[in-house]
């Protein structure tokens, strides 16, 4: 019988790729996801394995479905700013309610279980790069706290279980990950300009551009997050993100460069509480997970840019007018 994960979140941009990688490592893999931002053609190509399968609910639900779970994996929440902002309670009860549903399935199955936390919960940091000890400089009632308070909430309640129930749990803070199947409408930074650059039309930039972002490729990410999830009664936090740091005009200039667009750069205002810079220390997940990222962000952008020129029709990547650049 073959081991059965519960991807929660398994149609979104992060929890498509774990499942893949999942059902690749032999894993059965149930993706329990209520679509809010997700969509079912990031999951269309596993569909038809006998060893997946997509429920369309909420995690919320998660202790209705059928069967024992080796593995639970809570993926499920908004994750950028703009679809955070537009589902606000939605965000709060994916870090709350969901995470402790998901919780209790681990709890029933004796199953390990994993929480993706978020760099958000440094907010806009006063220590650089973020080191897992860092408390955070957040906000809890300005607009971005929906999302950066139910992270925060959703690791003290994974906490919590651990110490008074036992769970095996473990929570993994992510750093802007990047790569095939981002919504390019998500407000994302990497999606946002390859979809402006491929397009020949302005890139979006927020600020004058100087604000810093780490950015780590997808598969650099599954790979930190799954040898987590092998450590058994590591509880984390850990930090998975690439600490190469750049500024957000040097990636709309790399993007530039490398889809050879025609495109200019257009500054925008920058929206409320945005962090000014984000590197991890992944000095933890170097000494215990024994990983680090692997992928340049060159090579991951151009990655990115070559599998969203293949999929031009995904989510109206591409107007029909825009040219193929030189
Ligand atoms: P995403 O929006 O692409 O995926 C999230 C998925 O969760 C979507 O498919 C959505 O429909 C689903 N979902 C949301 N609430 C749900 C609920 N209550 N029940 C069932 N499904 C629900 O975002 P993503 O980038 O794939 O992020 C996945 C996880 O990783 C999130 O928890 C996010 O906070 C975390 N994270 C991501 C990043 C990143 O850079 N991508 C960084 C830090 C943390």
């Amino acid at each position: 019988m073959p081991l059965r994960a519960l991807v929660a979140g398994g149609a979104g941009f992060v929890g498509s790729h774990l499942s893949e990688e999942l059902l690749e490592r032999g894993y059965e893999v149930v993706a329990l996801d209520n679509l809010i931002t997700g969509f079912t053609d990031n999951v269309s190509h596993l569909v038809g394995n006998p060893n997946f399968s997509h429920v369309n609910g909420d995690a919320e639900d998660a202790m209705t479905l059928p069967g024992h779970f080796d593995l639970v994996m809570h993926f499920a929440s908004p994750a950028s700013p703009p679809r955070y902002l537009a589902h606000p309670i939605e965000t709060l009860h994916a870090g709350s309610n969901a995470t402790e549903a998901l919780l209790n399935v681990a709890q029933r199955d004796g199953a390990r279980f994993i929480m993706a936390s978020t760099s958000e919960v440094y907010g806009d940091p006063s220590v650089h790069p973020q080191t897992e000890e860092y408390w955070g400089n957040v906000s809890s009632t300005g607009p971005r706290s929906v999302y950066d308070e139910a992270k925060r909430y959703a690791e003290a309640l994974t906490f919590a279980y651990h110490r008074t129930f036992g769970v095996d749990t473990g929570i993994v803070r992510l750093f802007n990950t990047y790569g095939p199947r981002m919504d390019p409408d998500d407000g994302r930074a990497v999606p946002a300009f390859v979809k402006a650059a491929l397009n020949n039309v302005p890139i979006p930039l927020h600020g004058d551009g100087s604000q810093t972002r780490s950015l780590c490729y997808i598969d650099d990410q599954v790979r930190g997050i799954l040898a987590l999830a092998a450590a058994r009664g590591e509880t984390g936090p850990i930090n998975i993100g690439n600490p190469h740091e750049q500024s957000l005009l040097e990636i709309a200039e790399a993007v530039i460069r490398l889809t050879g667009s025609t495109s200019n750069i257009e500054l925008h205002p920058r929206p409320v509480d945005d962090p000014e810079r984000r590197q991890p220390d992944i000095t933890k997940a170097r000494a215990i997970l024994s990983w680090s990222p692997e992928v340049e962000v060159e090579e991951g952008l151009a990655r990115t840019i070559a599998w969203f020129r293949e999929h031009g029709t995904f989510k109206g990547l591409l107007t029909e007018t825009a040219a193929t650049p030189a």
